[in-house]
């Protein structure tokens, strides 16, 4: 997609690759030119996903997710090419040129994010302006009755909508389609059943007499509302009321804060969890930064992969004891099971966070989550006063309650020591009750996924494969470095004696050798070759290892040791040949096969190969 002179390309370039998965991906260096991290694109513990500086490129040998600096930005955002470069573009400050489009689709759809995005921003505008109006004065009550500074409504971006349903309408109107208000979610219509009514008499605000909070993508972007009604008469609709799902706002995908909320929560290596918006806000305003709420609902997979970027250490606090046990529940369920390292903070009784830090101060908020528990310290402890431990009835009890939450434990090693310590602190002595339990805790039925695993190259076409794929390198100016071989072009040589020579037929490498040749011929970049799978993670594991510079003589061994490899198939073919000869009694053949072999041993003896 991106070629030499493009804009594209020039872009690719210009973005640093590793800084801009970096955003998204806490990475560590690996080696001198490749770093990794852990895959957004699937669940899992350890780093599967490389990202190599020179070549700008990365690869997860989990999930086979691959590519530039792009494929990684439009993966992870969920976004087009285009987008992603303009994405991209922004990031690095450079302007863009007129956007191009696959098909007319794309671009309606891509037209119409911009659209809600820029919609989204305006409606926040307006929101904050009317919060500002004389006619807002029990919104800004509101506010500074649940202790809210004008710092925090400013720092929130947080507004209020009025009770006209018309007037952000008429705002917008003229500006934007009828088509874009009504995808925006920010209003309501009456379907007359007549398409020749005034259908833009019918739109009004969804939102009216609320406090309105913006919901932000990771990016900081306006992408939704929450709006807390400040009406007190029933027909108001509910206390807090959401913006629907439109195409920029998929509640299961955002966490709440994560874009004020990332940093810290990387440089503190955890994550607070509350529950809802206003506990988040006060947590963050007390100094705790790493706060984010899921906003009400129960945890999805892939808020915790979301979150899974930044660390996987999450204080949550939320008590699974209230009224909303079933969602605390399967959201501390869904942590386990993703892998997180799970504490509990318990307030007292009857607090929520907000309430805590207003009554007693962020300061205390602090020692109480200094205080956190681990969750299955948390859980035993409910275990045992929930159930009379001292009696069987009471230990058996005890172990149904815990078994379901240890079985969702991926690693086996914790579901073990877990076993241990259970039976420990519930004084399990029962030689069947802790067969039991062990038995349980082994036996989880897994879903993981298994790293890609089987083909391995031999050294020799590892250092083939790096030749061939050296192309673009060898051409920048960067390896051209004092003391180096000007004219080694690695590329060009192994292709020369690979294709005259067709060295690697039947070795594991073949496929992608031959695809690596195509490629050179064609002038196309090694690394945005379409290849299958086995070969693609082929060559990232190559790539992503290069353990000695490439030299000529690197170059000229590996190619030697292939000769030989070939030989020595050619040598035991004639061996097989020369015995059938014999066996057949076919004294013509068998002499002619001898001269062959002669002459294949001394070329042998020539490469300095014992035959
Ligand atoms: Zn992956």
């Amino acid at each position: 997609m991106a070629n030499p002179g493009d804009f594209a390309y020039t872009l690719k370039q210009q973005a640093d690759i590793v800084r801009i998965v970096g955003e998204y991906v806490t990475l560590r260096k690996a080696g001198a030119q490749n770093f990794i991290g852990l895959c957004p694109f699937h669940q899992e513990k350890t780093p599967s996903m490389s990202v190599h500086a020179s070549r700008q490129f990365f690869h997860c040998f989990g999930c086979g997710a691959s590519g530039d600096v792009f494929n990684f930005v439009q993966k992870v955002e969920n976004i087009t090419f285009p987008e992603a470069m303009r994405l991209i573009a922004e990031k690095l400050k450079i302007p863009m040129p007129k956007m191009s489009f696959s098909s007319p689709e794309e671009e309606r759809q891509a037209g119409m994010r911009v659209g809600l995005i820029e919609i989204h921003e305006r409606a926040c505008k307006f929101f904050q302006e009317q919060l500002r109006k004389p006619e807002a004065a029990h919104a800004r009550e509101y506010l500074s009755s649940r202790g809210i500074t004008p710092e925090i409504i400013a720092e929130f971006r947080m507004g209020y909508a009025p009770e006209s349903g018309f007037l952000l309408r008429d705002a917008l109107r003229g500006q934007y389609t009828e088509e874009l208000l009504r995808e925006s979610g920010l209003f309501s219509w009456k379907d007359k059943g007549d398409e020749n009514a005034d259908q833009k008499a019918a739109l009004y605000s969804k939102f009216r007499n609320r406090v309105m909070f913006p919901i932000t993508n990771e990016t900081g972007k306006v992408i939704a509302f929450t709006g807390r009604t400040l009406a007190t008469d029933e027909k108001s609709g509910p206390k807090y009321l959401n913006s629907p799902e439109t195409p920029i706002y998929s509640k299961s995908r955002v966490l709440f804060n994560l874009d004020k909320a990332k940093d810290a929560i990387r440089k503190l290596e955890y994550a607070v969890l509350v529950e809802g918006q206003m506990d988040c806000i006060s947590v963050y305003t007390a100094g705790f930064r790493n706060v984010i709420a899921s906003s009400g609902t129960a945890f999805t997979e892939l808020q915790a992969r979301l979150l899974g970027r930044f660390s996987k250490n999450v204080v949550v606090n939320f008590d699974p004891d209230t009224a909303g046990a079933a969602a605390a529940e399967r959201s501390l369920a869904l942590l386990v099971s993703e892998d997180f390292q799970v504490k509990v903070l318990t307030l007292e009784a009857g607090f929520d966070p907000d309430l805590y830090i207003r009554r007693k101060g962020g300061a205390a908020y602090g020692e109480a989550l200094s205080h956190s528990q681990k969750y299955f310290d948390y859980l035993i402890e409910r275990a045992r006063a929930q159930f009379p431990v001292r009696t069987p009835e009471g230990k058996v009890k005890a172990l149904d309650y815990l078994l379901p939450h240890i079985q969702r434990v991926p690693s086996r090693i914790v579901r073990d020591e877990l076993a241990n310590e259970i039976s420990h602190r519930l004084g399990i002595e029962s030689a069947v009750l802790r067969q039991e339990l062990r038995h349980a805790a082994r036996s989880r039925s897994s879903s993981r996924v298994s790293p890609a695993g089987g083909a391995v190259l031999a050294d020799a076409e590892r250092v083939l494969v790096r030749a061939l794929a050296s192309r673009e390198l060898a051409r920048s100016p960067v390896s051209n470095r004092d003391g180096q071989d000007l004219d080694f072009e690695p590329a060009r040589q192994a292709h020369f004696a690979l294709t005259r020579e067709r060295l690697h037929e039947g070795t594991v490498a073949e496929p992608l050798i031959d695809a690596l040749l195509l490629a050179q011929e064609q002038g196309l970049d090694p690394m945005s070759l379409p290849l299958e799978e086995t070969n693609r993670n082929l060559l990232a594991a190559v790539l992503m290892d290069e353990p000695e510079e490439l030299t000529p003589e690197l170059l000229e061994n590996s190619i030697r040791s292939l000769r030989r490899r070939v030989f020595r198939r050619q040598l035991e073919d004639l061996q097989h040949q020369l015995k059938e000869a014999e066996r057949r009694q076919d004294p013509a053949s068998a002499a002619r096969l001898l001269q062959e072999r002669i002459k294949l041993r001394r070329a042998m003896t020539a490469m300095g190969e014992s035959a």
